[in-house]
């Protein structure tokens, strides 16, 4: 519970019921959550905050948590933030007035795009107020701004953030209103500029987790719920209710589209009467937790029974579909791009983008799997790299030469086929809290196998050591990359969605006698390449993510892995998106020899090996979590494997895993020697 105050003040007096919400008063809490980094503090500001708006403005609570949890539509509406640095610095100059020099020049002090619009917003004189900002007004603005395409894009887009920008801080400039703190500075004054600037890089750096803006809402709800029925204050229980209720219907549903008119209309305690899964909109997938070896599958799984699945190697893909015929709805608020004569289909990614323009194939391919009784589904599968002439799959590298958009049927070279692990909605019924034997009894009975097209994934029911041996290097003779070793009975083989669950356990083929598991990590710099490699960068900079502070801390220097072709690309790829300075979200040693040749932004993540992990006062990953004197964890010897484009930067290994996977190391305890960057 949070230390919300029943006699909480609103936090913006001058907001009157009816009124939009202003801008103003939503950045006033930013800079709230920004002079703290207490997460119960962090939760009542935002609760605080949630109240006002659901007192006076409902209507805009949509646009309002949006652009808390720094996004401008759910995740499989495919619009990005993130607009490029160079770009936005010539907004704030030809906004302000300032020179691009200038404005580059300050970036170099202050590593802040935010801070710098902030500085040149305060020095600009104002000739007349412009019209205030809203909470609507900014979220339509950017929405504009990143659906921009085509031709003379970055002219319409600078001029989009210039209009933007030119009505930014209306009240602070005319010193009325709200605020009377100097909003050139970091220090708590709710700048509108700034804070616009850190969503257009798609970075609000506040500190404030997705998770806590769900809780935040709950508690909001449930306040102003009880409030408005009895004048009195939620019991603790009431908003444990409240909390529980609302993070059930969003791991089912996780789409804010749908649950806040939901919760607007009906109210908290008919929300999972009218917010249930429903197929068009992607659950967040569920995930497994690494193990080292199948003794450690047995000890877990102790006495219960298990099965082991092939872990194939491709890309996850969540298969909706409801029949024409069928009185489910698919929702509304997704592009239907796989129509055909049976019904409706989009395929899902891991982050839930809309793959349907990615993967035509299997939607044109989908109605002859189906069985007639099927009406309406959706399903956890792999696609999979196929090899049409030995009959065979592929490996993931093949998958990934495929387009990302716009494919077309016709001219597809990389065949796939899908492969079949989870049933979790069915004819009308959410599945998720069916035990998996039974989910699984049903996916087989749903659906017809088509060789090279579509298959269940192979598995074995078995707690035998040595059967299970033997599935491991079945699966890895058929290309996959070992086991996802699986509960079948009980709540526990409920199907967790988000969760990397310990009712899920992976266990690959490579890591028998490793680490546990590769990492998937962020590029943050680069070093000029020596010898061969003098055109091109030679070695990177790494990062993991830590998602409560929203940083990104170094965990390794990397050489090794690369080919001379991947090398080139990479330099390609990376020159594009050079800053000058690191920013101030990456948490790296400040010393003079671990500074790279240059910096990127954060949009690469890459899998690494690593033969295993160590202490390291060089790098910052997991800092002070396993070592009391603040050392980071750091990779020896990591080796590159592959890009991870199915990755977000914020999906990359996080700081927790790094320091779970150091404490799970058979020889902590034992030194292992220094961090040794491959290739230094
Ligand atoms: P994670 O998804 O755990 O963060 P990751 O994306 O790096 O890590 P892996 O460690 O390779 O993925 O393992 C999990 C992935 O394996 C799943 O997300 C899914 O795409 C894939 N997979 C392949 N076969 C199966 C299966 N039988 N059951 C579940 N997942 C499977």
């Amino acid at each position: 519970q949070s230390t919300l105050k029943a006699s909480g003040k609103d936090p913006y007096p001058d907001w009157q019921a009816g009124d939009p919400v202003p801008y103003a008063a939503l950045c006033t809490t930013f800079s709230k959550i920004e002079m703290t980094t207490k997460r119960l503090e962090i939760l009542a500001h935002c609760s605080l905050f949630l109240r006002q708006v659901l007192r006076l403005t409902p209507q805009d609570l949509l646009p309002t948590i949006l652009l808390m949890i720094n996004k401008l539509a759910a995740d499989y509406a495919g619009i990005e933030l993130g607009i490029g640095e160079s770009l936005i610095m010539k907004a704030i100059g030809e906004s302000t007035g300032r020179s691009l020099d200038v404005i580059k020049k300050d970036q170099n002090e202050i590593g802040d795009l935010g801070l710098v619009a902030a500085k040149s917003r305060g020095k600009q004189p104002t000739m007349f107020k412009p019209k205030p900002l809203t909470v609507k007004s900014v979220h339509t603005g950017l929405l504009e701004i990143a659906t921009i395409e085509g031709q003379g894009s970055q002219g319409r887009k600078i001029a989009g953030i210039k209009k933007m920008l030119s009505c930014a801080d209306a009240n602070a400039l005319t010193g009325k209103a709200g605020t009377g703190v100097d909003i050139t500075e970091n220090k708590g004054g709710p700048s509108e500029a700034k804070f616009i600037v850190r969503t257009l890089e798609g970075k609000l750096r506040l500190g404030l987790a997705d998770k806590t803006v769900l809780v935040a809402l709950a508690q909001a709800v449930t306040f102003h719920e009880v409030n408005s029925r009895t004048g009195k204050i939620p019991s603790t229980d009431q908003l444990a209710k409240g909390e529980s209720m609302l993070k059930s219907v969003y791991s089912e549903l996780p789409s804010y589209e749908v649950i806040i008119p939901a919760i607007l209309t009906h109210g908290m305690a008919n929300l999972h009467d009218n917010c249930k899964l429903q197929p068009g909109v992607p659950l967040k997938p569920m995930l497994a937790k690494p193990t080292k070896s199948i003794t450690e599958v047995l000890d877990r799984f102790d006495g219960k029974d298990f099965t082991c699945e092939y872990k194939y190697d491709g890309e996850r893909a969540q298969i909706h579909f409801v029949a024409h015929d069928s009185p489910i709805q698919y929702a509304t608020t997704v592009p239907q791009a796989g129509k055909s004569d049976r019904g409706i289909a989009n395929v899902f990614s891991r982050n839930s983008e809309d793959l349907s323009k990615k993967y035509p194939d299997i939607l044109e391919k989908l109605p002859s799997w189906i069985k007639p009784t099927t009406k309406s589904f959706v399903m956890d599968c792999e696609a999979v790299a196929w090899d049409v002439v030995e009959k065979k799959v592929l490996p993931f590298q093949q998958l990934m030469t495929r387009k990302r958009k716009d494919v077309k049927v016709e001219d597809i070279k990389v065949k796939v086929c899908v492969y079949a692990f989870d049933l979790l909605f069915l004819n009308g019924e959410a599945l998720v809290n069916m035990p998996f034997r039974e989910r699984r009894d049903k996916l087989h009975a749903c659906f017809t196998e088509i060789e090279g097209e579509f298959a269940f994934a192979k598995y074995g029911d078995t707690n035998q050591l040595e059967e299970i041996q033997i599935l491991l290097e079945e699966s890895v003779k058929a290309s996959c990359e070992g086991l996802m070793v699986k509960m079948l009975d009980g709540t526990e083989s409920n199907y967790e969605p988000s969760r990397r669950s310990q009712n899920w356990l992976k266990v690959k083929k490579d890591y028998l006698a490793g680490v546990g598991d590769s990492l998937d990590l962020v590029v943050l710099g680069a070093y000029f390449g020596r010898g061969k490699r003098t055109s091109w960068y030679g070695a990177f900079l790494l990062a993991c993510y830590n998602p409560s502070k929203q940083t990104y801390e170094t965990i390794c220097n990397i050489g090794t892995g690369f080919s001379e072709e991947i090398l080139e690309q990479f330099h390609d790829k990376l020159s594009g998106i050079v800053i000058d300075k690191p920013k101030p979200f990456y948490n790296h040693s400040a010393g003079n020899k671990d500074q790279p040749d240059v910096w990127f932004e954060p949009r690469y993540v890459w899998e690494v090996k690593t033969a295993d992990l160590t202490l390291s006062p060089r790098y910052k990953a997991g800092a002070g979590q396993v070592d009391g004197g603040g050392k980071g964890i750091s990779l020896r010897f990591p080796r590159f494997i592959k890009e991870r484009d199915d990755k977000k930067t914020e999906e990359a290994t996080s700081d927790k895993q790094v320091a779970e996977m150091y404490m799970r190391q058979e020889s902590v305890g034992k030194n292992k020697g220094p961090a040794v960057d491959d290739d230094f």
